[in-house]
């Protein structure tokens, strides 16, 4: 025992001494700010969480690395690769979001904030340091560029068009006035509907030219107009195929995408990304053509009534370009769905909130009808019935229109649910507090149902009347509205609301309800075009040097636009422009 107790001693004073010689000691700086090491975080994200590391130094943030995210591909990709870079270089939190990705910005700080405020910084002082340099990045000098032709947009119609021009040999520039690609086009799921005899045949799915073009037609109140409805209705299948060309990949399924009236659609095998913006811009790039991002064209130039160039700058740092176009400029500018003023302006709808992205603000109309263009269907918006209350982006998650029903907050079902996008809409506007939700059962949940339970996009319940409960209305309501509706399944006639196609039932539980509001979607109006893409003056004639394509455009949709039809729109008509700008 004597001896164990010398032992201890020993390595007592052993390790005393090494302390006193501070060999092993922490060398602790006061002046630290954080205390260096790697944190992982997790945020919400817009559609999911995002999973961020941030490495720090004692006076340092180093690295922040995105580890996993499910956000949108193409319309977060900016704010991944800006946001961590602009905390870095500034070493603040003071940062801008990102327009366009506002939500994935604002998680990226809130993430950064968490990691650092576990490294124990002052996260306040950072949220008010400015960064250290500002610096100014434009020149004077306006800087100018020539190509065969100047495209002013990058979403589907642009890039079809720019991708067009390169296969007529032609030279490109893209201005794209957000820090991504994609506009709209990569907000939508992307349904792209065309008569294609083979692929539908194949599928047992009876359809023709004319029924396709008489579909289009009506579905616009026969407002639209006539030659081009028949170019677009003609030429989908070869766009839709020259796509697929271009490296843009379909499912097989041709099926009804909601708002439209026949199975004419294939969405995208994975998302829009993918398959409309990823190849074309390769194809761009490939072939060593500049697309301009951060970059607003502000007016179009005009030499001897021609239409020569733009005017252009950059967003971030006021950069000014002339850039000039041989054969001049194709505007695919998108819609006005976000501008409040213009809707306004031409349209005495609610104020909704709009399943657009920030930069569908009517730029190209506006400075094509400062020229002189003429502007067609400008009253015609449409409102898309299945918004997300929050967001305003369609819920993907609402299920299938054939297979679930629409109740208001009552209980009660108030509409045929396949019906034409307008006359739901305004069905749901005249409801209790506008709103309605759908109702289905386990056997038609789209594969997304549960990941949309946790996020709180959708309300699950094992009975009909614990569903009512929890969304608040009267249980006995619902269980009569889904009862009801059983019945005429049955019958396989939907006596009350005219619905076409009757197929399931709702029956198996787990049912599902998900709260949907009438959001701005598609803005069918706008600059007139003729079947060659040529804009047209207010006295008829085409403006020289001058095309349009895309959502830009008005005429080829009339009063309502048909699910599935604006890519095909985009596409068709981004190719003519490219075709026309060409000379072709
Ligand atoms: P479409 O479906 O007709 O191609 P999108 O909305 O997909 O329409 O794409 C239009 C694109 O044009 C968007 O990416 C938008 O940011 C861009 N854009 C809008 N106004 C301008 C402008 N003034 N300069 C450059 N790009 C613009």
């Amino acid at each position: 025992m004597r001896k164990v107790l010398i032992v201890m001693l020993c390595a007592f004073m052993f390790i005393a001494m090494l302390a006193g010689c501070g060999s092993t000691a922490p060398v602790v700086n006061e002046n630290a700010l954080y205390k260096a090491g790697t944190y992982d975080v997790e945020v919400d994200g817009h559609n999911d969480k995002i999973k961020l590391q941030v490495v720090v130094d004692d006076s340092t943030i180093k690295e922040i690395k995105i580890v996993g995210h499910k956000e949108s591909a193409g319309i977060s990709d900016a704010a991944f690769e800006k946001i961590p870079k602009a905390i870095i270089d500034g070493q603040t939190l003071a940062v801008d979001t990102v327009s366009g990705a506002t939500v994935s910005s604002k998680a990226i700080i809130a993430g950064v904030t968490e990691a650092l405020t576990q490294a124990g910084a002052d996260v306040e002082a950072l949220k008010n340091k400015t960064a250290a340099t500002t610096e100014d990045k434009s020149t004077r000098e306006v800087i100018s560029k020539e190509v065969d032709v100047v495209v002013v947009g990058g979403g589907g119609a642009g890039l079809s068009a720019a991708a067009t021009v390169i296969e007529n040999n032609g030279s490109v520039i893209v201005l794209e006035k957000m820090p991504a690609l994609g506009g709209n086009t990569v907000r939508a799921g992307g349904a792209f509907n065309a008569h294609d005899p083979e692929l539908q045949k194949a599928q047992g799915i009876e359809d023709s030219f004319e029924q396709f073009y008489e579909d289009t037609f009506k579905s616009g109140d026969e407002k639209a107009d006539p030659a081009l409805v028949k170019i677009l209705t003609q030429k989908a299948g070869e766009a839709r195929n020259w796509i697929i060309e271009q490296g843009g990949q379909f499912k097989d399924e041709i099926y009804m995408v909601t708002g439209s009236l026949k199975e004419r659609a294939r969405d995208p095998l994975e998302n829009s990304q993918m398959t409309y913006i990823n190849p074309l811009k390769k194809k761009i790039e490939d072939s060593k053509n500049e697309i301009l991002l951060n970059t607003k064209a502000t007016e179009l130039i005009i030499e001897n009534d021609k239409v020569v160039g733009v005017k252009a700058e950059d967003t971030e740092t006021g950069q000014q370009y002339i850039v000039k176009g041989k054969n001049g400029v194709i505007l695919a500018s998108g819609g006005y769905s976000a501008n409040e003023e213009m809707v306004a302006e031409f349209n005495n709808a609610p104020k909704l909130i709009s399943s657009n992205h920030s930069g569908a603000t009517g730029d190209g109309i506006v400075m094509a009808k400062k020229i002189g263009a003429e502007l067609v269907g400008m009253e015609y918006i449409q409102i898309h019935p299945r918004g997300n209350p929050k967001s305003g982006l369609i819920a993907s998650y609402g299920g299938n229109a054939t297979n679930s029903i629409y109740v208001n907050k009552d209980g009660d079902r108030f509409i045929d649910e396949q019906g034409r996008r307008d006359v739901v809409a305004n069905s749901i506007l005249e409801q209790p507090d506008k709103m309605m939700y759908t109702i289905y059962d386990s056997e038609s949940a789209p594969k997304s149902a549960e990941e949309n339970v946790t996020k709180g996009n959708i309300i699950k319940a094992d009975t009909i009347e614990d569903l009512a409960k929890a969304i608040g209305c009267d249980p006995a309501k619902l269980k009569t509205s889904v009862d009801r509706y059983n019945t005429l399944v049955d019958g396989g006639k939907d006596l009350d609301f005219n619905k076409a196609k009757l197929e399931k039932k709702i029956t198996k539980a787990p049912f599902y309800a998900v709260n949907l509001v009438p959001t701005i979607h598609h803005t069918m109006g706008g600059i007139k075009i003729d079947t060659q893409a040529k804009v047209i003056n207010t006295a008829g004639k085409p403006i020289e040097g001058l095309y349009a394509a895309g959502e830009v455009t008005g005429g080829i949709h009339g009063t309502n636009r048909v699910g599935g039809n604006a890519m095909a729109d985009t596409v068709v008509f981004g190719r003519i422009a490219g075709q026309s700008a060409m000379g072709k």
